[in-house]
């Protein structure tokens, strides 16, 4: 299984790095040290107290406090829910999981709602496991140096005496070792003054040794540096330059993997199917033990569930029951609906959520953005296309955002962007942005178009 979950993870980085999805220019929540959101960083525009807010879940998230809670966002569509969530995500770290849900996809699928909720929480708990490979001739390696007992104390300077005598060891090693890096790396050590409990980069093929910063001795922290290397004895009594690499894989992907019926492809056609009960049961206690050795850690995640208003009550008593799970990840739902009926009751309730669901919510609501803002998304999004657009077509495109929707005004820029292509232009012209805008309807043009003509539409 080793093997296809390194496959899996390396081909993931590779999807990631092409895809330039809706929200793929959100970096972060966009917020200082103070955890106050700024105007406009890390692709984050305007919605200030809403960022604030989520910047402290996201400090409760850190500390641990948040454990058998939600988040819900309320507001209306466009205003930036989904973007939040994903702001969120990217801001516990590049390997957090992030798993998105839309409420009426549970009743399409073909699959049981609690199946479809189960791969959703599972899609959202990462799991980092811990592998060692071969180090590659020249490739710069991070290493965690030790003083040996009786080598003196304090100052880099005695350190390079220590190196220059062999007396410098390296973590998980032996004497031995020094002498298999050689004079060159001892020289270039003695450069850098290391001490004690110093991480350093070494360049084989050039000797150039770096100073990283200190480990402060949780294996956690090295992962800041990259990976660390290992030196082991094999049986022939050689030694072997060994590093730890990671990888990220979640809970549904190594479901997926172990399931007979599905396999590895499944994961890239998205056609899993139902996964049995004792597949996942299986998995759980393998990484459970994986966890007690040593060789992986959880990272849990956040889950996104979008029009959550669409969820019936047997839905909201699973996550209830989905939240108390040790692994579970961040539950961050949102609707744009007010008062509504519960779906599978008869009851009415605020967004169509259940009190008792109500009551572990933290809320945070979402407003509508002002013309500045609009205008600064849009520019966001030229550049994360790489769209070329004049001055002009940039305020006609907010102008467009504010009469339609932020997101329709969002997806004119790709098609603007064609029509430019095809009239082989460089830069988007207001021309592009009218021809698309007369191509494709929004949502209000649509409705109208449609009252004119029902009666030659079928019933
Ligand atoms: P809905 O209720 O319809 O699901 P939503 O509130 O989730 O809508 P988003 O999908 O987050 O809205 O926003 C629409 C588009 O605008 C997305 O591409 C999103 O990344 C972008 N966007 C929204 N708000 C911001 C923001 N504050 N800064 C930068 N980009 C934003």
């Amino acid at each position: 299984m080793a093997a296809e979950l390194k496959k899996l993870s390396e081909s993931r980085d590779l999807t990631r790095i092409e895809r330039i999805g809706a929200h793929s220019h959100i970096r972060g929540l966009g917020l200082d040290s103070t955890l106050e959101a700024r105007a406009v960083s890390e692709g984050m525009v305007g919605q200030q107290p809403a960022r604030k807010a989520a910047g402290l879940i996201l400090q409760l998230i850190k500390e641990g406090k948040i454990a058998g809670r939600a988040v819900l966002l309320a507001g209306q569509p466009g205003t930036g829910k989904t973007a939040i969530a994903m702001g969120l995500a990217k801001s516990l770290g590049e390997e957090t999981p992030f798993a998105t849900l839309s409420g009426s996809e549970l009743f399409s699928l073909e699959m049981s709602k609690t199946e479809a909720l189960t791969q959703a929480f599972r899609r959202a708990i990462g799991v980092r496991i811990k592998e060692e490979a071969e180090i590659i001739e020249g490739e710069v390696v991070e290493i965690t140096i030790e003083r040996p007992v009786g080598a003196g104390a304090g100052g880099g300077g005695s350190s390079s005496a220590a190196a220059k005598t062999g007396k410098l060891t390296l973590k998980t090693t032996d004497m031995e070792t020094v002498y298999e890096l050689g004079g060159k790396m001892i020289e270039a050590l003695s450069k850098v003054k290391v001490q004690s409990g110093d991480v350093i980069t070494l360049d084989k093929a050039s000797g150039k040794v770096t100073k990283l910063g200190r480990s402060i001795g949780r294996s956690r922290d090295y992962d800041a540096v990259g990976p660390h290397t290992k030196f082991v004895r094999c049986p022939d009594g050689e030694l072997q330059k060994r590093k730890e690499v990671l990888h990220c894989v979640t809970l549904h992907e190594i479901d997926v993997i172990n399931s007979r019926t599905q396999g590895f492809l499944a994961l890239f056609t998205g056609d899993t199917g139902e996964i049995r009960a004792e597949v996942r049961e299986q998995i759980d206690t393998k990484v459970a033990e994986w966890r007690e050795e040593g060789k992986a850690e959880i990272v849990p995640g956040v889950l996104f569930i979008d029009e959550v208003h669409m969820l019936d009550i047997e839905c909201f008593s699973f996550l209830n029951r989905a939240l108390e799970n040790e692994m579970a990840p961040i539950l961050v739902i949102a609707t744009n609906r007010g008062i509504t009926t519960i779906r599978g009751t008869s009851y009415r309730s605020p967004h169509g959520i259940p009190a008792d669901f109500l009551d572990r919510l933290l809320i945070i609501s979402t407003q509508p953005y002002t013309e500045d803002e609009i205008h600064r998304i849009i520019e966001i999004r030229c550049d994360e296309e790489e769209v070329e657009m004049s001055k002009d077509s940039k305020v006609l495109l907010t102008k467009i955002g504010i009469e339609t929707s932020l997101r329709y005004a969002i997806h004119l820029i790709t098609a603007a962007a064609l029509a430019c292509q095809k009239r082989r232009g460089k830069v988007v012209e207001m021309e592009d942005i009218s021809r698309v805008y007369s191509l494709f309807l929004d949502v209000k043009r649509s409705t109208q178009y449609l009252m004119e003509y029902q009666s030659q539409y079928m019933f």
